[in-house]
């Protein structure tokens, strides 16, 4: 007990267990509950099972951690990551709960501690790998102790539909055999309606009580902008969040080294992430963007699930993402803690091609390449809506949104549409004239009238389309195909390297029986959209200094405990702690996220700051 300084009041031995209130109250430093967090809790409390569908940062984990410590006996955590698990458990520690996990990462001491924790009743939460739970030792270790419920976090691990499949999980279907009458809980935050049909069926939650909330992440600016010198417009983006912490997804190892370079270079602290580096090197360049601040990842996708980190100020996309859901999940890792988050993706024609390939050459069955097809084409609807962004994405998970959202970048400065009916049917023309074998370069030089030496050897000048499109300049027509493209006007041809060929919807357009309308393009002003969002997050400058020193303190205790600063106290609690100056430790109670156990361990610290600056 005393190693894990779990406070007396909420010991697993004391005849009264605390109700849900006096846990978030006086655990987790929170006046009232978020959301259905209650409900959930409640349901779990009382011996019921539920599925949670909550989007991130809508405070999954307390409907877990919460009834474990209300109920008697142990909570049983199944995580798929061992970050994850170290993460949680070390908040829940710092908080003043017993916890513990259980991974590969112990030393056999440190194992056999945990179990001996376990069998005395001293754990209100044990964090396990779902790998362990398939072995037969797993029921045996568990055998004769008291299990408060079983909490299948990431549920969407047990689906092949969703993004991250993990086959042990399907295991997890005999914990309802092995403990019969144990309550469960499965999580997730995926909106993909048949992904979360099948975490239903595949836990056997079927009699469980659902809970589902609107997945809209009203903190998540969304904007994306046409291609036009990536790195210029990364590192213009970037020069928004100095000193702020954010994930730079590229699609390919090669491009994640390079880019991290290349910020390296502009003075930028960038570290490379992805799955081609040592386990040391990867593990290592995680661990600094979870423990310092303001650190920019430049990672494949391979990174990123079961990330707790709260404070991610930005995620930028340097390439499509393969669909919706992935572009959802990723850009989710965004502001975990509430505050303004911006999702940026750069994106152009190059990648429906690069795309296109990748699906048709992964070797999948037609079906699935079908379908991956098909969320390619949702994916470039939201990239070419002239329509609120969130309402796309929104719409797309079945959830109704009235757009309008004033948090993206097509509500913020609307897209002008015009009517592009004549210039899709040069444009379908030209393909058609030049014999569907040529890319979107040789296309446009036709278009525009360009007598290249291509353009020469095929005689593409004697074409009636030649100059035909002199109206619009060779930018215009990228900006006209790529709509075209994604509208299925056109198709890509990748066994013919990548040649724009005339899709069936084209006919109909052709004949005038169907008008296009196309969004205009505009030069991206992202130094205004830049600075809307971070006067949001800027504390009045009277706090800031205050702010900024309570963060050095934090960040100082964190690097004598070997921590991510996080877990000490969000940037939230800071902030409020800065704007409120409390001069005694009962005033800092009534700080969001400032619990007995934090107060006990570092109140002392914070108020010295406190004081200290009010008098300096
Ligand atoms: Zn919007």
């Amino acid at each position: 007990m005393q190693a894990l300084d779990s406070f007396d009041l909420f010991s697993p031995h004391r005849a009264e267990r605390p109700t849900p209130l006096e846990v978030l109250r006086d655990i987790f430093g929170h006046k009232q509950f978020r959301g259905q967090q209650d409900q959930v809790i409640d349901q779990l409390v009382a011996g019921g099972d539920a599925v949670v569908l909550f989007p991130t940062g809508a405070g999954k984990s307390m409907c877990f951690q919460i009834p474990a410590i209300c109920r008697q006996g142990v909570g049983i955590v199944v995580s798929p990551l061992i970050a994850l698990m170290r993460d949680q458990v070390e908040a829940l520690k710092q908080a003043g709960v017993a916890a513990a996990a259980l991974n590969s990462s112990l030393s056999p001491e440190e194992a056999s501690i945990v179990r001996r924790q376990l069998r005395s009743g001293e754990l209100d939460l044990l964090y396990v790998a779902p790998e362990r739970v398939a072995t037969p030792g797993f029921a045996n270790m568990l055998s004769g102790v008291d299990i408060a419920l079983f909490a299948i976090d990431e549920a969407h691990c047990v689906s092949q539909w969703g993004h991250d499949f993990r086959p042990e999980y399907r295991e997890l279907i005999h914990l309802v055999e092995l403990f019969p009458g144990v309550p469960r809980i499965a999580l997730t935050a995926t909106a993909d309606p048949t992904t979360r049909e099948d975490i239903i069926e595949r836990l056997g939650l079927e009699q469980a009580k659902v809970f589902t909330t609107s997945f809209d992440r009203p903190n998540i600016s969304y904007s994306i902008v046409e291609r036009d010198k990536p790195r210029e417009q990364l590192l213009d983006f970037l020069s928004g969040h100095k000193g702020e912490s954010g994930i730079v997804y590229c699609l390919s190892r090669a491009k994640v080294e390079d880019m991290a370079e290349y910020l390296s270079g502009k003075g930028i602290r960038a570290l490379p992430y992805h799955a081609g580096m040592s386990a040391e090197l990867r593990s290592a360049n995680q661990d600094a963007f979870l423990k310092e601040e303001g650190l920019c990842l430049v990672a494949t996708v391979a990174f990123g699930m079961g990330i707790d980190k709260p404070d991610v100020r930005y995620v930028a996309h340097m390439d499509l993402p393969s669909s919706i859901e992935a572009y959802y999940q990723e850009t989710g890792r965004g502001g975990r803690d509430g505050q303004p988050a911006d999702a940026w993706m750069s994106y152009g024609m190059a990648d429906v091609v690069q795309r296109r390939r990748m699906i048709d050459e992964g070797g999948a069955p037609d079906e699935v390449k079908r379908l991956e097809h098909g969320k390619l084409n949702a994916l470039l609807g939201v990239c070419e809506t002239a329509e609120c962004r969130r309402k796309a994405i929104l719409n797309h998970f079945g959830e109704a949104h009235a757009g309008n959202c004033g948090n993206c970048d097509t509500c913020r400065s609307p897209v002008e549409s015009w009517d592009g009916t004549e210039a899709a049917i040069k444009g379908l023309a030209a393909i058609y004239r030049t014999g569907q074998r040529f890319g979107a370069a040789h296309v446009i030089d036709v278009l525009v009238g360009k007598e290249t030496e291509k353009v020469q050897r095929f005689g593409h000048q004697n074409q009636p389309v030649f100059g035909q499109g002199r109206e619009l300049d060779a930018k215009s027509w990228q900006s006209v195909l790529r709509q075209l493209t994604a509208m299925g006007l056109i198709v890509v041809d990748h066994a013919n390297h990548g040649a724009l060929t005339l899709g069936e919807a084209a006919r109909a357009v052709f004949k005038r029986e169907k008008s296009v309308t196309l969004r205009k393009d505009r030069p991206k002003k992202a130094v205004e959209v830049r600075r809307q969002l971070t006067k949001a997050v800027n504390l009045p400058e009277s706090a800031q200094g205050l702010f900024d020193a309570l963060r050095s303190e934090r960040l100082k205790i964190a690097k004598s405990q070997g921590v991510p600063p996080y877990v000490i106290f969000h940037d939230a609690t800071l902030r409020a702690m800065a704007l409120a100056r409390p001069t005694h430790p009962h005033d800092m109670l009534n700080l969001p996220g400032v619990g007995q156990g934090k107060l006990d361990r570092y109140g002392e610290a914070f108020l010295a700051v406190v004081i200290g600056y009010a008098g300096a």
